[in-house]
């Protein structure tokens, strides 16, 4: 399209129609406080976001059942994933009622740097890895502590398990086993062949869960794979409301085959490690955990110190080399992002 400047018509025409927007929206917002006011409101039920448009959430109730909720001005602002309690108003249009506490809240830096919620009680991060593009083991550790500040338990997911052959399948068991011995749950699968679904699927039963991972890894391939046919199609929902198509690029709630939960935008999939203080970071990698706090000195940063205890675990062969080596590259990219920002 070509760059042109807006006519002062147009100009008038555009704020016109936020104007009217904005008119709509408080209208709605209005006609459910009067809803509220003068007693004609359902009774409470408790429900799921599983969608957010704008000013209004999609809550998602007693089986499958959705109805478009108002918030009450003083509900803070909801996310996907979130437990309400919503009563049902007029015109079908529900209000929420209250938020319930958070089990676990995902979030990222917004545009100005500010960390936002993204999600709500997720259970699962799974952290997709493949053949190809190969995996890099910091970009695993980074992933790993990010799942392990935000309280969230990892789950590593190898797919295109179909690309494992003589030449790369050595290297893939060492790093399986690696993860494993730490403690941490690996699962294999190919979105392509169906091989491991069903597994990975049962797994996730009754659990919300969100697939992080470099691009290429095959995650919308997995999502198409676990979700039902009738859920794939994640275009715009238009608003019966008559507000207009809203494209929505927050995140939505679906329900795997075997009912798992998957909360999938593509702000999620960009989850990562924000700037994190070392001790943080240290206590982002879990096996170090029992050693920090016995190096000789109190601010010791696991790298060039004498008597650390985490150089001692590693020489005794209770952490792997390459995990305090990940720890020491981050951290140096930590300190680097800060002196840029
Ligand atoms: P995303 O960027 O992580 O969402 O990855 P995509 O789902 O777009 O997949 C990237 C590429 O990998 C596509 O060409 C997929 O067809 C392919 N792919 C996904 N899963 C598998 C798999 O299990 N095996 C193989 N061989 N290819 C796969
Ligand atoms: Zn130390």
């Amino acid at each position: 399209m070509s760059k042109r400047k807006l006519t002062r018509q147009q100009k008038w025409r555009i704020e016109k129609v936020q104007q009217e927007r904005i008119a709509r929206a408080d209208k709605r917002a209005g006609k459910a406080e009067a809803a509220v006011d003068n007693g004609s409101l359902g009774s409470e039920r408790v429900g799921t976001v599983v969608a957010h448009y704008g000013v209004q959430v999609e809550v998602e109730y007693e089986g499958l059942q959705r109805c478009r909720c108002l918030l009450r001005a003083n509900i803070p602002s909801l996310v996907t994933g979130d437990k309400v309690t919503w009563r049902l108003g007029a015109d079908n249009m529900g209000v929420i009622e209250a938020q319930h506490p958070r089990r676990s809240s995902l979030t990222r830096p917004d545009m100005r740097g500010q960390l936002k919620t993204v999600a709500a009680n997720i259970d699962y991060i799974i952290i997709v890895i493949a053949p190809n593009p190969e995996p890099s083991q910091i970009l695993i550790d980074r992933y790993l502590v990010a799942a392990e500040i935000a309280g969230i338990e990892p789950i590593l997911l190898l797919n295109k398990t179909d690309l494992i052959n003589e030449a790369n399948q050595q290297a893939f068991n060492d790093l399986v086993k690696g993860y494993k011995q730490i403690g941490y749950k690996v699962l294999s699968c190919s979105a392509l062949t169906k091989t491991g679904l069903n597994a990975l699927d049962e797994c996730l039963n009754q659990q919300a869960f969100v697939f992080v991972g470099q691009s290429g890894v095959g995650k919308s391939s997995l999502v198409n794979a676990l979700l039902p046919e009738s859920q794939q199609d994640t275009r715009p929902v238009s608003e019966s409301s008559g507000l207009g198509v809203h494209t929505t690029t927050t995140a939505r709630l679906f329900h795997t085959k075997n009912g798992g939960d998957l909360i999938d935008s593509p702000g999620i999939r960009e989850f990562g490690l924000q700037v994190a203080d070392n001790y943080t970071l240290a206590n982002g990698f879990k096996e170090f955990r029992e050693y920090i706090g016995h190096c000789q000195f109190r601010d010791c940063q696991h790298d060039k110190e004498p008597n650390c205890a985490l150089k001692q675990a590693v020489s005794k062969g209770e952490v792997r080399e390459e995990r305090l080596r990940n720890f020491l590259k981050i951290a140096a990219s930590l300190v680097a992002d800060k002196h840029y920002k």
